[in-house]
């Protein structure tokens, strides 16, 4: 019998097209306008995170699904040129996600997103897996019960499970209690725990209400602030990088996917256990680690394009 295909990360969740047009401003109801040619980017936050991972140097798998028009398997392939392994992601009788982005002369998107295949994602896709990995990232831009099913199974298999509650909303104690860790940037906190989140103080406020809700780990990413790490065993704020900022957008899936992969640098399983018994010099040095591949990403214009490989990494922190 072929052995369990076993990789570093696994990523759970959504494949996105986005279609983005530039015009001189957002078109009113009824109104006509030109924009300049149309770009087509492989998106999604799911995608992304793989992507961003697999540049740091990870083995990674993509679970998720394409619809059957153009846009699947240009998002597959794209993939693939990152080495993400795509071999699980199923093609659906929907459209393939997509994101329409819209981008006026001040730099302001925006955007109509259209779920398609992502909204099909389901509990038997996952049931069916026969995979094993060390991190598991989930995002919320598949349905919510999948998600909930997910961060199930990966604890299961002993995967440290990585959530990512974006975009904003609500979510049950449940999915809280069954993540490793939380990852949300600041709007996500806020709408998470109602408490408004404006500082580093009252993101610790924000953070200790999951802690509360049965969270173990939550890292709240603060922009040009850094991160700020929480856990029932200490909390600590970490500064960002000073860099010229060209674009932030995927900055959140590039510090989560350096996040994941840095512990994955470690040699041995012991030193994975000694994570999830939140070995707190570890988590520091993965949130410095995280930071310097956000700030890459902020660097650079766009999502994929702009996550950063480790050497590029290395070589900035150096
Ligand atoms: P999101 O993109 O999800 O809103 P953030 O804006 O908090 O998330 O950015 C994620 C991470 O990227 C931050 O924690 C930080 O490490 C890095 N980052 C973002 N913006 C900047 C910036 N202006 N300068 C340096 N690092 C940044």
């Amino acid at each position: 019998m072929l052995d369990k295909l076993k990789y570093d990360v696994l990523v759970i969740g959504s494949l996105n097209a986005d279609l983005v047009v530039r015009t001189p401003h957002f078109p009113k109801p009824g109104e006509t306008i030109s924009g300049d040619d149309l770009h087509i980017i492989p998106g999604g936050k799911g995608a992304n995170q793989a992507v961003a991972a697999a540049r740091q140097g990870a083995s990674v798998a993509m679970i998720g699904r394409v619809g059957k028009d153009s846009f699947g398997p240009f998002l597959v392939e794209s993939l693939k040129s990152d080495n993400v392994n795509t071999s699980h992601v199923l093609v659906d009788e929907s459209a393939t996600g997509t994101a329409i982005i819209v981008v006026d002369s001040n730099g302001q998107n925006s955007i109509v997103l259209s779920a398609g295949a992502n909204g099909n994602v389901s509990v038997q896709d996952i049931n069916k897996l026969d995979i094993e990995a060390k991190v598991l990232l989930l995002q919320l831009e598949i349905p919510l019960e999948t998600v909930i099913h997910a961060a199930k199974w990966g604890k299961q298999k002993g995967m440290i499970v990585i959530l990512n509650p974006a975009p904003a909303r609500e979510l049950s104690d449940e999915l809280i209690a069954n993540a490793d860790y939380i990852v949300p940037n600041e709007t996500e906190l806020n709408l998470l725990t109602g408490v408004p989140v404006t500082d580093i103080a009252s993101a610790e406020q924000a953070a200790k209400v999951l802690l509360l809700r049965g969270a173990k780990n939550v890292i709240v990413t603060l922009g040009s602030k850094g991160a700020l790490l929480v856990s029932s065993h200490q909390v600590k704020q970490v500064d960002a990088y000073k860099v010229n900022v060209v674009d932030t957008t995927a900055a959140g899936d590039a510090f989560i996917g350096g996040f994941a992969s840095y512990f994955l640098t470690l040699e041995s399983d012991s030193s994975l256990s000694d994570v999830q018994e939140q070995a707190p010099a570890l988590q520091i040095n993965a949130v410095k680690y995280a930071n310097a591949c956000g700030a890459l990403a902020a660097k650079k214009f766009g999502a994929q394009p702009s996550l950063p490989t480790k050497e590029e990494t290395e070589k900035f922190i150096k």
